[in-house]
């Protein structure tokens, strides 16, 4: 059955790296037989300006609707007065929520000819492969009570809460082991057990999941240990699976080891597998309208999306061995110079990888 794709290209360079992105599935569509349908809707700043808000109701219908949704970026500096509900970045808080998108997936992934870009040394990160598996919709982010207060003596104070439920656990372990399935079988969750008592509940749920995944191990690790063990030795991690705050900053680290933030993609993922895919960088005002960025990340995303929510695993082998394959050649956007031999335009990296595609 066909199914249907969302594309959400919002602000700045987004529009640019989501119409490379579209080359690449429209290539796959016409000389390769993939089934999908495409339509368009506006989210962040061009929301605003033509429908008076960074989510409107109507691309919420196709969001809904949709079976995956590939966005570009939201933002922009001529929305930055806005106020805080009308902001694009608004908009995406609102989507992720909506939809409920709880499971955020980041590739750490170094290509052969990128490891130079890398801030740690060459073999270290050659070949590296990690799925950072975050949680993202709970955790200390959301968790209630928080905020502030003054104390008798008139000192101030304030406070989060780290607060996850056994539900919650459940279902991002259930993501990382199904993924781990698809990969090299090895899940590691970090947490911090040792102070924590929400991450001695983590730990259980995720050793009574990982019963129902025979043929997938399962390590645990303490935070403090894994940004040690993220730098001293990468390669040992398959599928890394934890909460909301330890995520934020490991898959930042793990991002920063494989070098450009526009190579990296995302996904956020519902309990039923619809998810949205992005790249992790912004919209990156400076270089818009300019043909100068690197589609990639958006492409990689596209790739995630055929292989993670629609079921097309061939296509995603398709589309990220000619990123490879293109990258090996030596072929690079602007931001990758130090390391290629040809610089070339967002339009001709799209070209390039849609004219190498088998
Ligand atoms: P950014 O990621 O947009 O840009 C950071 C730097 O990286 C810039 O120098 C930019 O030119 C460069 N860069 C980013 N993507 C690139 C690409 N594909 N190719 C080449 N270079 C690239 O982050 P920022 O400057 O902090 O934020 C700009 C706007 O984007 C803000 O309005 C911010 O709120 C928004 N933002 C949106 C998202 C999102 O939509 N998911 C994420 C982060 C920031």
């Amino acid at each position: 059955m066909t199914k249907n794709v969302l594309l959400l290209p919002g602000d700045g360079i987004g529009p640019e790296v989501i119409a490379e992105a579209v080359k690449v599935l429209d290539h796959l569509r016409e000389s390769y037989g993939l089934d999908i349908d495409t339509q368009y809707a506006d989210i962040g700043g061009i929301a605003y300006e033509n429908h008076g808000m960074p989510y409107p109701p109507e691309t919420h219908k196709k969001a809904v609707a949709a079976d995956a949704i590939l966005l570009g970026a939201v933002g922009g500096p001529q929305w930055e007065a806005l106020d805080y509900d009308l902001r694009p970045e608004r908009g995406l808080l609102s989507i992720r929520a909506e939809l409920d998108l709880y499971a955020n997936l980041r590739p750490a992934v170094t290509f052969e000819e990128l490891a130079g870009a890398s801030s740690l040394k060459h073999e270290l990160v050659a070949g590296l492969d990690i799925m950072i598996v975050r949680e993202l919709t709970g955790g200390i982010y959301f968790g209630e009570p928080r905020g502030h207060q003054t104390l008798d003596d008139g000192e101030r104070q304030s406070y989060n809460t780290m607060v996850y439920s056994e539900s919650e656990i459940e279902r991002i372990m259930h993501n990382a082991f199904q993924i781990a399935e698809k990969r090299n079988k090895r899940v590691c969750s970090v947490d911090k057990a040792n102070v924590l008592q929400v991450s001695e509940l983590w730990r259980e749920v995720a050793i009574r999941v990982s019963a129902e995944y025979p043929s997938v191990s399962l390590s645990h690790m303490y935070v403090d240990n894994a940004v040690m063990q993220l730098i001293r030795e990468p390669k040992q991690f398959d599928v890394i699976v934890t909460g909301n705050l330890f995520g934020d900053i490991l898959s930042d680290a793990a991002a920063m080891l494989t070098g450009s933030i526009g190579m990296l993609p995302s996904a956020s993922l519902d309990a039923n597998g619809k998810g949205m895919y992005e790249p992790v960088h912004g919209s990156a005002p400076d270089i818009a309208g300019k043909n100068i960025a690197n589609p990639i990340a958006t492409i990689l995303s596209a790739a995630m999306m055929l292989r993670y929510t629609l079921g097309f695993s061939e296509y995603a082998d398709k589309i990220e061995n000619a990123v490879k394959k293109v990258l090996a050649e030596g072929i690079g956007t602007g931001d990758l110079k130090a390391i290629v031999k040809t610089q070339v335009t967002t339009q001709e990296m799209g070209d390039s990888i849609v004219k190498t595609i088998v």
